[in-house]
């Protein structure tokens, strides 16, 4: 109920305390006033009428020694005397017959008719009239009544004296209660207006203002500690929040977001002082691989490493962030060409050295590209596109660091461009396979070749498949590129296949048609359709392809493996997976990554490694390819380590159909 009306009428805390407390000295200030003037005027009326008992007893006591007839004079005096006392205004004696004796001064104008009263104030007619008995001294024994008037206008002027009285120390009361109750609800409510209007700063978002009051009262005290450690509990949280929002929980480095945002403030700060500075662009190289063979949680934990030791080239004033999955990007302020190309080299040097996680001791590389402010680019998104452009060179041509050229924009503009000619290029039959041999090196006969695309661009000319590859993978045309080119070529695969004795075609697979069976289908097709005899067909597959999935990879590989088709693991040693594991697949020759190989001697770090990958290979019943042979002094070192087969230009480059056949039938002329 309370409640209620203090709702509907929203009262503040001290105006509803001094709306109480007049309310209840309104109901209790003229009850008390009652009460008082009661008790006031029952004392004063019992007071006077005692008095005047008193009084008239006294003078009876004096009458009643006299002799009526002997002391009439003296008699006359007392009742004088009486009067001029000033509290009786008026006796009489009464006698027998009704015979009065009365006083000499002359009471008759102020005397009334005598009505005797029974309590002060009975009759109003401003006299308290009493009647006693006497007897005088003589003559006889007869009774006398004294009737005596007192004056009660006297009493009554007392009485609303004192009324008055009381109610100018009631009301005086009152002001000085209510004065107090709103010094103390000032003293009160000032400062919880003061709380109010802080919360509402705070509500408002300003949580900057630090909470204070001068109040003493603990209560007030408290609350505003309460409030402090609010605001401070508010302020962390928010800055917790702006944190989380701006940085990157993995590795604690600053997001895309708080990266755009400096590099406006950069080029903003930058211009006006006009400073050059440098952004870069970092991106890690065979990163997805990790991720994809060893899983996300190792990568996750490769990211913090590289992080950490990103951030240890870099000055405190300058920015590192992680911009994408594994994609950072670096603001030096203050930065030239040299300056950028020497910390960009610093980063490399930091990342390079090898790494243990979870028993798996990783290496990885990275491509950095640098745009230059205000050279490259006046504004963030042409800087951050101009170190794209410079980071995508570095990548594609491992150059580790590039800086951005204007040449660049072309390579830029022309994948842009090979992209949206890639679908059309098929159907027109742009792509060709050239034919490189693999050589049988115990019997020094070509025991096959691996096919290796080239597109042959109306405009552009002869494009690589290091350039197009990624492009078909990122488009989703890689799948179909094979199935066009075994369908389409398939005559001159049959007749490779037909002409020589026991030749095999490697045909390189890309990951993701080791996830889908697409390609597995339209390759039956061709076989079945064509006349392809599968066994003399090998198909090349990454280990990082087998391992990005390993158990939908050995459903494909064995979907293949049960067409008749061989399968190669290609690029071997550059991956994650062991030798070991790969025995599960139903692989049959292992290609040694050209990494190893171009410049083996027995001295190479790479020699022991060359060495036990074959004998370990063999004793899992594997056939060895070594790719990448350039010089004759491999292929001695190969024959010692009894290697099965050899690839390279030692040989002979990668030859379009005609060139190959005529080489192979020169080859086998001369041998
Ligand atoms: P890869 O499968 O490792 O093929 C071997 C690459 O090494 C070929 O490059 C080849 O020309 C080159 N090579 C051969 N011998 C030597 C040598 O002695 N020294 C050096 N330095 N290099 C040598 P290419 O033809 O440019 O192909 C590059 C990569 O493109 C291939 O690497 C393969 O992964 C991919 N590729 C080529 N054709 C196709 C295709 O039809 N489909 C798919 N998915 N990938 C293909
Ligand atoms: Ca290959
Ligand atoms: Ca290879």
């Amino acid at each position: 109920m309370v409640n209620r009306i203090i709702q509907s009428l929203g009262l503040s805390t001290s105006r509803y305390i001094l709306a109480s407390i007049i309310a209840t000295h309104i109901l209790l200030l003229p009850f008390l006033y009652q009460t008082i003037t009661y008790a006031y005027k029952a004392n004063s009326f019992e007071q006077f009428e005692t008095h005047a008992r008193d009084l008239s007893g006294l003078l009876a006591d004096v009458l009643s020694t006299k002799h009526l007839l002997d002391d009439f004079k003296s008699i006359s005096e007392t009742l004088d005397s009486a009067i001029l006392g000033g509290k009786i205004n008026y006796i009489d004696i009464i006698g027998r017959d009704d015979f009065i004796i009365t006083t000499t001064i002359d009471t008759i104008l102020t005397r009334k008719d005598f009505l005797e009263d029974t309590a002060v104030g009975d009759h109003k007619d401003n006299i308290f009239y009493m009647k006693i008995p006497f007897f005088f001294k003589q003559p006889d024994n007869i009774s006398y009544h004294l009737r005596v008037g007192f004056d009660e206008s006297q009493l009554n002027d007392q009485i609303s004296l004192a009324k008055n009285l009381i109610i100018l120390i009631l009301t005086g009361y009152f002001i000085l209660i209510i004065t107090i109750i709103i010094f103390n609800t000032k003293y009160i409510s000032t400062p919880l207006r003061q709380l109010r209007k802080f919360s509402n700063e705070i509500a408002n978002g300003n949580t900057e203002i630090e909470l204070h009051t001068q109040s003493k009262l603990t209560d007030v005290q408290e609350l505003t500690h309460d409030l402090e450690k609010m605001r401070l509990t508010l302020v962390n949280l928010a800055l917790r929040m702006q944190h989380k929002a701006t940085h990157d929980d993995l590795t604690g480095l600053p997001n895309r977001f708080l990266f755009t945002d400096r590099l406006h403030n950069t080029v903003t700060l930058a211009a006006r002082k006009q400073q050059s500075f440098a952004v870069l662009l970092i991106d890690l190289d065979r990163f997805k691989e990790i991720n994809d063979t060893l899983g996300h949680s190792i990568g996750d934990e490769v990211l913090t490493i590289i992080s950490s030791r990103m951030s240890k080239g870099i000055r405190e004033s300058d920015t590192l962030a992680r911009i994408g999955g594994d994609e950072f990007a670096v603001i030096l302020i203050d930065a030239g060409l040299i300056v950028a190309e020497t910390i960009a080299r610093k980063i490399i040097q930091l990342i390079e050295p090898s790494f243990n996680v979870h028993g798996h001791s990783l290496k990885i590389g990275a491509s950095i590209g640098i745009s230059i402010f205000p050279d490259d680019g006046s504004n963030p998104g042409v800087l951050m596109q101009k170190s794209d452009i410079a980071m995508y060179n570095a990548k594609n041509n491992n150059l580790g660091i590039a800086s951005y050229h204007p040449g660049l924009d072309f390579d830029h503009y022309e994948n842009l461009l090979l992209t949206h000619d890639l679908k059309n290029s098929i159907i027109q039959g742009e792509f060709k396979p050239k034919f490189q041999p693999i050589i049988n090196l115990k019997t020094k006969e070509i025991s096959g070749c691996e096919l290796l695309l080239r597109w042959e661009h109306p405009e552009m000319g002869l494009i690589l498949p290091d350039k197009f590859i990624p492009l078909a993978e990122k488009e989703n045309l890689i799948g179909e590129l094979t199935h066009w080119t075994i369908k389409h070529y398939a005559s001159q695969l049959k007749d490779l296949i037909n002409h020589h004795k026991n030749f095999t075609i490697s045909i390189n697979i890309s990951p993701n048609d080791l996830l889908d069976s697409a390609l597995l289908h339209s390759i039956r097709q061709t076989i079945k359709n064509d006349e392809l005899p599968a066994e003399n067909i090998y198909i090349e597959v990454t280990e990082n392809a087998i391992m990005k999935n390993p158990i939908r990879s050995a459903d494909i590989l064995s979907q293949f493996r049960s067409l008749g088709i061989n399968i190669s693991v290609d690029d071997f040693g550059t991956g994650y997976s062991s030798l070991a594991y790969l025995q599960k697949f139903p692989i049959s020759t292992l290609k040694i990554d050209k990494s190893f190989i171009t410049n083996l001697t027995k001295e190479s770090n790479n020699y022991p490694i060359v060495s036990a990958t074959i004998t370990m290979a063999h004793d899992l019943g594997m056939r060895v390819v070594a790719e990448g042979v350039e010089h004759e002094e491999t292929i001695t070192l190969l024959n010692e380590l009894e290697c099965d087969f050899a690839q390279g230009y030692y040989y002979r480059q990668p030859q379009y159909f005609d060139e190959i056949t005529q080489w192979i039938k020169n080859y086998n002329k001369q041998s």
